[in-house]
């Protein structure tokens, strides 16, 4: 039996803040020693392993001490996390994060804002808003913007093909949203959740370098026209998930003005673009879109989540506005109380702006733009290296910062060979733990893929990568690796 009041040194309060104190340097102290000893990404540990540690673990009875929980942690998820500021991880749209927004995370978890209401933020709810209009200013928006932030950017898309719809004149099965074969899948999910029919998402051709084709776009919006097909919204894409390619923004936002349609731009990812220096202007256009998808998760070197979406009419927000009498009553909004919940599709929600707040005050954003234009410039080195290594082929040279190629067998070994190979030389990587890697499918092929968004990663790493993906790739073409069993075994 507990005693009534052993739980209440739990809660954190005026008493307790010197628990505080000690759990959070505990728990930073546990974390900065694994990112000592990091020597690689990941430990390449297996699902199966590492489920039979949690299945031991009993959720019913505590450990009643943060240190002891903190060995356990250590244990089952520390040990095995997969580590992003590692130079050898390559993977996925995740940055090494900055740390004034681990500051920033710190602070706002503890003081726990949340940014439905201003009568439970308040300067959460201004700081919010300030960054809104600067990111608003950065894109080139006018006085009349608006937005807020997101959990990321499915959600930011989501958001905005909301607002497209309510702003479309028609019937949902005519609806059609218009993206190129390369733009990001969460846009058909937007669109079922939206109601839209199962063709309602209307994907057109991209050039060789995986840009959305105008030409195309030209056509489509002309068919849809002729079959009595509404175009609710053209979404362009800023950085393409695996490509890193940015859609023609200026002759797309001529299509879409011309036609009188919703022009939405997911900049998820290139959206660090707007703090570079040197870069800025493939961003050129963006201020012509209706709607902008920003991830600050992916290139403003932030931790998950910070996403935003922006407006370049704020007056369309009010389409996700309720005014509930418990909490944003309609006298608020006439007397001016800033209540961001009457602009968001959550309620309660994080002060995930904290974090980009303090980057900026800390850092400023020049300095953020140099950390993004590091990584592109070395994905640009890495491509030069990858075009002139004769065991690879590499699809598209990246405004931004991923190199898809593969590994290519010798002469006259089949094409599910080449892809066996490939899918192989993954896998076998990620056990190792060495560096991982991201894959994708390519015109039906299997290729691998590097996104870089580490400035730490030099091309030394780039290139050890690559001769360890050969050396495995050379492995299985040699036939001393069958596909699966040895990949599983690697770490058994
Ligand atoms: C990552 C990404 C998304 C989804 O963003 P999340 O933050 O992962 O929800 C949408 N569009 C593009 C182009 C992306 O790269």
């Amino acid at each position: 039996m507990t005693h009534p009041h052993a739980a209440r040194p739990y809660l954190f309060n005026d008493r307790t803040v010197e628990g505080y104190r000690r759990a959070m340097a505990a728990g930073t102290a546990r974390v900065a020693e694994r990112i000592r000893r990091a020597d690689r990404p990941f430990s390449g540990v297996s699902p199966e392993r590492l489920a039979a540690e949690f299945a031991a673990i009993d959720l019913d009875r505590p450990l009643h001490d943060h240190d002891a929980a903190l060995d356990e942690l250590d244990r089952v998820y520390l040990r095995d996390a997969v580590y992003f500021h590692h130079p050898r991880y390559l993977a996925h749209l995740n940055c090494p994060v900055v740390i004034p927004a681990l500051l920033g995370e710190a602070v706002l978890s503890a003081v726990n804002s949340s940014l439905d209401t201003w009568d439970q933020s308040a300067g959460g709810t201004l700081i919010e808003r300030r960054l809104i209009e600067w990111t608003a200013g950065r894109i080139g928006f006018g006085a009349a913007a608006d937005g807020v932030f997101t959990s990321g950017g499915t959600q930011s898309n989501l958001h905005a093909l909301l607002l497209a719809r309510e702003e479309a004149d028609a019937s949902p099965a005519r609806l059609r949203v218009i993206i190129s074969e390369a733009g990001h899948f969460s846009v058909r999910k937007a669109a079922k959740l939206l109601g839209l029919g199962p063709d309602a998402v209307v994907t057109v051709e991209t050039d060789g370098e995986r840009r959305m084709r105008p030409a195309a776009l030209a056509r489509e919006l002309d068919r849809c026209r002729r079959a009595g097909q509404a175009v609710m919204a053209v979404v362009a894409t800023a950085g393409t998930t695996d490509f890193g390619s940015i859609d023609p923004l200026p002759e797309i936002a001529g299509l879409c003005e011309a036609a009188g349609v919703w022009l939405h731009v997911d900049a998820a990812y290139g959206c660090g673009l707007l703090v570079s220096r040197r870069r800025r202007h493939l961003l050129d256009g963006i201020e012509r879109a209706d709607s902008v998808t920003v991830d600050f998760h992916k290139s403003f070197f932030q931790p998950v989540s910070s996403s935003a979406v922006l407006v370049r009419d704020g007056a369309v927000l009010r389409h996700v506005t309720h005014h509930a009498d418990y909490l944003n009553p309609r006298r608020m909004a006439d007397r001016g109380i800033p209540n961001q919940v009457d602009k968001s599709l959550q309620t309660t929600r994080r002060f995930d702006a904290l974090k980009l707040w303090l980057t900026l005050r800390v850092m400023g954003p020049d300095a953020v733009g140099e950390l993004f234009d590091e990584v592109v410039d070395r994905a640009a080195q890495a491509h030069a290296l990858v075009a002139a290594d004769p065991r690879f082929e590499v699809v598209t040279r990246s405004p931004l910062s991923t190199l898809v190629f593969r590994y290519l067998p010798p002469d006259g070994l089949g094409r599910k060979l080449a892809d066996d190979a490939n899918l192989y030389a993954r896998e076998a990587l990620a056990a190792s733990g060495a560096a991982v890697v991201a894959g994708t499918r390519v015109d039906g092929r299997h290729y691998l893929k590097f996104t870089l968004l580490n400035p730490e990663t030099t091309l030394d790493d780039i290139a050890h990568v690559l001769d360890l993906l050969a050396g495995h790739a050379q492995r299985y073409v040699d036939g001393f690796a069958p596909l699966t069993e040895e990949v599983t075994h690697v770490h058994s």
